[in-house]
């Protein structure tokens, strides 16, 4: 593989990784370390994998500052099992949860909950396309709710939260799998939190969940062995998928040597920056997302027509930009700036937006 053949990737998930992550692999493909074969081909009790699940752990526990009380598992099923997952253990049968709904992902969590018992949506913003996130002081929370959900980032509608929503001290439990670990976030307001590893930390296959303890305890009794947490803290009980976590701790240590959270967080925002101000300077890019619900990750827009749409999307990949259509709900251009795309990526795409409504505006 030759840096040269890369092209700038703005895919929405499964999505672009550090290219050095990737070397790696390549490296150590056939044989890893010194045990003579890849670590595709070894027991996941093995203590080279072993070893790799553990610095996986401690490298999230540093990034995030997770204490004693949180357990982090490596999970499959994706982030839409979690969607039924957090409910069926924390959900009470004759009690209720909060859901704000910000998106198509939240929907889906709520559809889940609903199997199980009443969650009770405490606001959201469907009725201007989520275009937004809700205000604080626009919706209240119930106090008996067990836990408020809520989705950090809508990875189709490219909007975020900028910064959790208020809860009067009942536990966050957040879908964050297309910004998690992209900024810093408040620990202490959250019991549980989700990530399909595959937009912002690794590959398809391994979803992140982070639970604490309170929160496990605090569990129906008994459920199904695979869907109970209880199962996977502090062991593990089946096969995990071994080859995406020895990319996602490949993944966590190019974080670390980032500089960790504040530094990716200003890298970030400094690549978002950029691609607003452009969508700002111009009448012919009109950005979904309200200015104050802007997400880092996601930025979504229109153009004029639908074929300026199709050919701005044809023309980028033309000139080695892949990835920018928006999501089928919503139409339009999505760039997905995550983690791993460089600034480059960026820089070349307002060059390009420039280029292309000169040419076209
Ligand atoms: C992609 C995505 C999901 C779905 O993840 P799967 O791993 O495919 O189940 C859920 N929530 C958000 C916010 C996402 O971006």
């Amino acid at each position: 593989m030759s840096t040269k053949q890369r092209v700038y990737n703005f895919n929405a998930g499964p999505a672009v990784l550090p290219e050095d992550v990737l070397l790696e692999v390549k490296e150590e493909l056939p044989v890893y370390d010194d045990i003579g074969t890849s670590v595709l081909e070894i027991s996941h009790r093995s203590p080279e994998y072993t070893a790799i699940a553990s610095s996986a752990e401690e490298r999230l526990r540093r990034l995030l500052g997770l204490g004693d009380e949180w357990h982090v598992l490596f999970l499959q099923g994706g982030a839409s099992l979690q969607f039924y997952m957090v409910p069926l253990n924390l959900l009470p049968r004759d009690g209720s949860a909060d859901y704000l709904i910000t998106g198509s992902w939240s929907k889906k969590a709520l559809k889940e909950a609903r199997f199980v018992g009443n969650p009770r949506v405490a606001a959201s913003t469907e009725s201007t396309q989520f275009d937004r996130i809700p205000a604080p002081g626009t919706y209240t929370i119930d106090s008996q709710a067990a836990y408020v959900h809520f989705t950090s980032n809508n990875t189709i509608y490219g909007t975020q939260w900028p910064r959790e929503p208020e809860t009067g001290g009942i536990p966050l439990v957040c879908d964050a799998s297309s910004d998690f670990l992209s900024r810093r976030i408040d620990i202490d307001r959250y019991g549980l939190i989700y990530a399909g590893a595959q937009k912002n930390v690794g590959p398809a296959g391994v979803t992140v969940v982070l639970i604490r303890q309170d929160m496990l305890e605090r569990r129906h009794q008994p459920l199904p062995t695979l869907l109970d947490y209880g199962t996977h803290a502090g062991r593990i009980y089946n096969t995990p998928p071994v080859f995406a976590v020895y990319i996602v701790e490949k993944v966590l240590k190019w974080l670390e040597h980032m500089g960790g959270l504040p530094a990716i967080e200003a890298r970030n925002e400094a690549k978002a920056q950029k691609l607003y101000a452009a969508l700002d300077a111009s009448e012919f890019y009109r950005p979904h997302a309200q200015p104050d619900s802007r997400s880092r990750m996601n930025v979504t827009f229109r153009l004029p027509t639908e074929e300026l749409e199709k050919r701005f999307v044809e023309e980028a990949k033309e000139q080695g930009m892949i990835g920018l259509k928006g999501h089928r709900s919503v139409g339009g251009i999505r760039a997905s700036i995550y983690n791993a795309c460089p600034p480059e990526a960026v820089d070349a795409l307002v060059a390009f937006m420039k280029d292309f409504e000169q040419r076209y505006g």
